[in-house]
């Protein structure tokens, strides 16, 4: 009797902590600091396609943001927005028929040169997905490890399945010798202050990343798991998820950020946006 009750509480925490959180303990002292890069704008013609519940009258206007991590072990970038290529067309382009209309203000390039980086700096490339607002300039990073999720890297580069699922195969085609492949969540420098959050739905192999900031507290970058607050609060489901997946991810996100008090940026909302301050600040 007693031998199993002694087997059940070795055995509860584990029950307890299935999604694994719990090794996402840094002591809150490693110097980590976050920049946020714009990396273009996005006017989304029919709204209705992220959130079923707004109308298409207006256009969802929306920011795209890119992240510089900086950890005393590396360099860290997640997603690379809009190819810089696009910042010599002031008036921007339509895609997808008009479905959509970007434009690109500031250069990734820039940017990284204002923080007297280059891309040959940055030691992990981090793409919250593969579609194309986040792989624009993937390519200029051929030096740096790229971390994918399996099911992402699976479809990657079959040509046919990569574009049904609206990726651009030639914006990081550079990138295939770069490739470390990872499956769920991880630690990226092993000590919890980084770790990237399988998040799918979105995509196969979609992903958000925790980060334990020491003064400012751990925040989430969302990555495409939600494109606005408003669809958080809303729980919008975009028409091209897979609608199970996506909620196992909400879910599974929303437990993170409660049991580590900590807050989520959404790269893609406008309003936040605005509000951040942009690099070379760095929230530390
Ligand atoms: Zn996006």
């Amino acid at each position: 009797m007693k031998n199993s009750m002694l087997l059940m509480s070795l055995m509860l925490p584990v029950v307890a902590f299935a999604d694994g959180f719990e090794r996402f303990s840094s002591d809150g002292k490693v110097d980590v600091s976050i920049s946020v890069l714009d990396c273009g704008r996005i006017e989304a013609r029919k709204p209705s396609m992220f959130n079923p519940n707004v109308s298409d009258e207006q256009p969802m206007q929306s920011a795209n943001s890119c992240y510089l991590i900086q950890h005393p072990k590396g360099t860290l970038l997640w997603d690379t927005g809009l190819n810089d290529g696009l910042n010599a067309m002031p008036e921007g382009i339509e895609v997808m028929g008009g479905a959509f209309h970007f434009s690109l203000p500031t250069t990734l390039n820039q940017q990284l040169q204002a923080m007297k980086l280059t891309p040959s700096d940055i030691d992990y490339l981090v793409l919250s997905h593969l579609h194309a607002d986040h792989t624009g300039n993937a390519n200029q990073f051929s030096s740096a490890k790229w971390l994918i999720q399996k099911n992402e890297h699976h479809v990657a580069f079959d040509p046919e399945i990569s574009a049904k699922l609206g990726f651009d195969l030639t914006q990081y085609q550079n990138l295939k010798d770069s490739v470390h492949v990872i499956e769920g969540d991880h630690q990226v420098f092993g000590d919890g202050s980084v770790v990237i959050i399988s998040a799918p739905g979105h995509t196969p192999g979609h992903q958000a990343l925790y980060v334990d900031l020491p003064h400012y507290g751990p925040i989430v970058l969302s990555g495409d798991l939600y494109h606005s607050h408003l669809n958080r609060e809303q729980k919008a489901i975009p028409v091209f998820n897979q609608p199970e997946q996506t909620k196992a991810s909400f879910a599974r996100v929303e437990k993170l950020l409660t049991e580590k008090g900590a807050e989520i940026w959404i790269g893609h909302d406008i309003d936040e946006f605005k509000q951040r301050k942009l690099a070379p600040y760095r929230y530390q």
